[in-house]
């Protein structure tokens, strides 16, 4: 296990590759940690969880409610489960998100451990301290933000990782190349879902760049008042269309990206050959890049949005491939470009 420390303004984490998840007891004793995962997780890798209690849910964003976080906060108290203890959430998005959430609130917090199990979960979901369920069609629409005392990388898990789910975390990976990393949008070009998958070493350093990456910009951005809003990038667009049309969040983030290219083709001056080069490189990675799409409920969404402010909302637009910027749209402004460009 290689660990890296980072410095938050109010504590540390470790963020440890190359682990086991047996080495969690190098941050806390085996017998006072719980670990948190969905039904699917455990069933494939059981070996991995014996001699933890261990508190199952059902996987799925349709699962990320807040009736679940009641349901793991009943079964930490028939635990007796006190604050001496560490809540490690073994799993994608869904179950750090919810994990992150309940330990945050239970006890009015709790130590936290993540242990992300997809490559989405590895490259983004689980960096950052932010958690919190979805609210019917709302995403993320409650929730803490609440460090994890570490975030280790055991790649096995990877091994049972379905195919749909290695293109979904792609889409995250292709939207960090976009926004700060040229050279490695450049190397996404020359390789495949099917190399990575194939070769550990490999998507190990990929996984490693890119957890990297996001933590640079969360630590330059502690607080979410410039840089971080990058990593918002197709995301305005791919969080209305996910939910609308219960589309994967990779699909809906790729579908969103191209939507971003598209307006700042039109009002950002970015070139329509790296649009194109975009597109392709999503659909290399078996990614959609487009969808049937009633703009007026998108828009009715991006209302609802937690980056709106007023009339405006912050928008993720790109200068190049490389180089994101953000950009303060109006909804009038919005609209306007979805008749004329999307
Ligand atoms: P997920 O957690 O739903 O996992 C996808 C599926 O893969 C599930 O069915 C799960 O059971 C299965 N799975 C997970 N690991 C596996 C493994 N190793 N082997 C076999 N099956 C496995 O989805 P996700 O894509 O990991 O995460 C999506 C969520 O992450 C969304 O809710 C999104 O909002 C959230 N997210 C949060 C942040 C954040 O900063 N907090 C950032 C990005 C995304």
């Amino acid at each position: 296990m290689r660990v890296t420390e980072i410095d938050f303004s109010d504590g540390k984490v470790s963020i440890c590759y190359d682990a086991s998840l047996s080495e969690m007891t190098n941050f806390q004793n085996k017998e006072k940690i719980v670990i948190i995962t969905d039904e699917t997780i455990f069933d494939l890798h059981k070996e991995k969880f014996e001699g933890y209690p261990v508190i199952k849910i059902r996987g799925g964003e349709k699962n990320k409610k807040q009736s679940s976080v009641d349901d793991i906060i009943d079964q930490l108290l028939e635990m007796d489960i006190d604050k001496t203890w560490l809540i490690a959430g073994v799993g994608g998005g869904v179950v750090t998100d919810i994990t992150g959430y309940v330990a945050g609130i239970y006890k009015r917090g709790i130590k936290l451990g993540l242990v992300p199990t997809t490559i989405l979960g590895m490259t983004d979901a689980a960096i950052g301290g932010k958690n919190g369920v979805n609210v019917g069609m709302y995403k993320n629409m409650v929730g803490t933000t609440h460090r994890p005392q570490f975030i280790l990388y055991d790649f096995s898990f990877l091994e049972t990782l379905p195919a749909e789910e290695w293109i979904n975390g792609f889409a995250e990976i292709i939207k960090h190349a976009c926004i700060k990393d040229a050279e490695m949008f450049e190397e996404l070009s020359t390789r495949s879902i099917e190399y990575y998958r194939e070769n550990r070493s490999a998507v190990a350093l990929l996984v490693e760049k890119n957890a990297a990456l996001k933590i640079s910009v969360v630590v330059n951005d502690e607080h979410e008042t410039g840089e971080r809003f990058l990593l918002n990038f197709g995301h305005t667009f791919g969080h209305a269309i996910e939910n609308l049309y219960d589309l994967p969040h990779g699909y809906a983030i790729s579908i969103g990206m191209v939507m971003a290219a598209k307006i700042s083709e039109e009002i950002n001056n970015f070139d329509s050959v790296s649009k194109e080069k975009l597109i392709k490189l999503l659909q290399q990675y078996g990614l959609p890049v487009s969808h049937k799409i009633d703009h007026k409920k998108v828009l009715a969404l991006l209302k609802k949005d937690k980056k709106r402010s007023g009339d405006f909302i912050n928008f993720i637009l790109l200068n190049s491939i490389g180089e994101g910027v953000v950009r303060q749209l109006s909804f009038n402004n919005i609209e306007a470009l979805q008749d004329q460009t999307l």
